[in-house]
């Protein structure tokens, strides 16, 4: 498959083929057990389809995890990325300087929320991103406590997984990790421990978590003054791409400075215009002090980056630190990816067809009651599977079912939370596109029920 032949690429699939098997128990053999949830041996990516090693075609409803939001091997960032190869890959920031660096900062700094002065720290990945978030916070306040929430995921090193809290496999074996992060309950509209129906009534949800996280926390026990940051996620990605009533984080925010508790948002997942904003946080009306990245940052180069404040900038140097961080082919690919972001209206074009998407799996609900709830912001979109609408009882079996038999039929989705699908294909995508993947799982979920 070529790139001219991008367009009229159509869903071609008769999985799994016998290379794919031969891969997947060489895989098994050489490689340790990691999250595997699909027989797709992917070889060549195109936009928002995927070839795999027997020639099978798939629609990738799935962007690497959000992370090829401009679709597979974006041509302009490719050849960004190429012209760096041939110049230098690698010159430690820990040590030295790099204009590639300084223009991915730059970048970062002018696109994240926030009309204040900031610094970037460059990472690797999203947990290390969370790792030196938590590093700045403890830093800048001197403090040791941190508030995280419950359906939340923030990585899975011993620091970001203390925030963690979306599914106990995260963690057995593995207690206790960093100490010191109280989890407070996240305003969940459709599934909350107070039984209120966050659709119908979201101040009452806003105001009994605001309520919980003082009264319960700040006022009974923890002290305000020892808390480093409040760290949350503005959509909770892992824990079942959950959108809280929009006044939320305002509220937030305002609890956090009564109490000067700097805000942090973990916009790995939601960033880079996954929800049809360049970052999610902007739907809420807040300007975090502290932004964590990764995912999409550098269309799927390795990169992670912290935005930060000015004054919350480590005070003197060696404080923190890593070798890749910031590596100039990364960088390269990060400044890249926000240029032809801009360029392609991808943030645009995610509102709209992220509009449109949102309607077809409405459509959907209409026709199933299995599935129980549809949200979303954008291109960030789930549907829930329930075994009867009133009780909410999450369906995974069913769920997993819909997947591998959308996959048998050439379209890739991946599970959120204990019964939804998300759906979130690459930002480039057209309402054709959507209306093929549309139909597909139309049929995955006849054969599934
Ligand atoms: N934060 C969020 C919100 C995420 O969704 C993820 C990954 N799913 C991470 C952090 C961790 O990122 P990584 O896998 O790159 O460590």
């Amino acid at each position: 498959m070529m790139q001219e032949e991008l367009n009229g690429i159509k869903i071609k699939v008769t999985p799994p083929g016998p290379e794919a098997k031969k891969i997947i128990d060489m895989n098994d053999r050489y490689l340790a057990r990691s999250t595997q949830s699909l027989p797709v041996v992917g070889k060549i990516g195109r936009g928002v389809y995927v070839e795999d090693v027997d020639g099978n075609v798939y629609l990738d409803f799935s962007s690497g995890i959000s992370v090829t939001n401009l679709g597979h091997v974006d041509p302009y960032v490719t050849a960004k990325v190429e012209d760096q190869l041939h110049k230098m890959w690698h010159f430690p920031g820990t040590d030295f300087y790099t204009e590639m660096q300084v223009l991915a900062a730059k970048s970062l700094i002018e696109v994240t929320p926030g009309k204040f002065e900031k610094r970037v720290f460059f990472t690797n990945s999203g947990t290390e991103s969370v790792e030196a978030a938590i590093k700045v916070a403890k830093s800048y306040t001197g403090r040791g406590m941190f508030i995280g929430f419950i359906g939340a995921f923030h990585g899975r090193t011993q620091g970001s997984l203390s925030f963690t809290a979306s599914k106990p496999i995260h963690h057995r074996g593995f207690f206790p990790s960093m100490p010191g992060v109280e989890h407070v309950p996240y305003p969940n509209p459709y599934r909350n421990p107070f039984g209120i129906d966050g659709y119908e009534n979201p101040d009452e949800l806003v105001n009994r978590v605001i309520d919980y996280i003082e009264t319960y926390l700040l006022k009974t026990y923890v002290p305000p003054e020892d808390v480093a940051g409040i760290l949350a996620e503005p959509v909770q990605g892992e824990g079942g791409y959950i959108v809280p009533p929009m006044n939320f984080f305002r509220e937030l925010r305002k609890l956090a400075d009564s109490y000067n508790i700097p805000l942090m948002m973990d916009e790995v997942q939601s960033g880079f215009g996954r929800t049809g904003k360049f970052f999610a946080s902007e739907h809420f009306g807040v300007e975090p002090d502290v932004i964590t990245l990764a995912k999409a940052i550098a269309s799927g180069i390795p990169m992670g980056a912290v935005v930060m404040r000015k004054e919350m900038n480590f005070k003197e140097s060696g404080l923190h630190s890593n070798t890749f961080g910031g590596n100039l082919i990364a960088s390269a690919a990060c400044v890249a990816t926000i240029e032809e972001m801009k360029k392609l209206n991808v943030v645009e074009n995610s509102a709209k067809q992220g509009a449109y998407l949102r309607k077809r799996l409405e459509e959907l609900q209409s026709k199933y009651d299995a599935i129980g709830d549809v949200r979303g912001l954008g291109l960030m979109q789930a549907i829930d599977f329930v075994k009867d609408r009133r009780t909410k009882e999450p369906n995974s079996k069913l769920r997993n079912a819909v997947i591998d038999n959308a996959f048998r039929l050439g379209l890739i989705l991946l599970s959120t939370g204990s019964s939804a699908i998300r759906i979130i294909p690459p930002l480039i995508i057209t309402q054709d596109q959507i209306d093929e993947g549309i139909e597909v799982l139309d049929k995955a979920i006849k054969q599934s029920l």
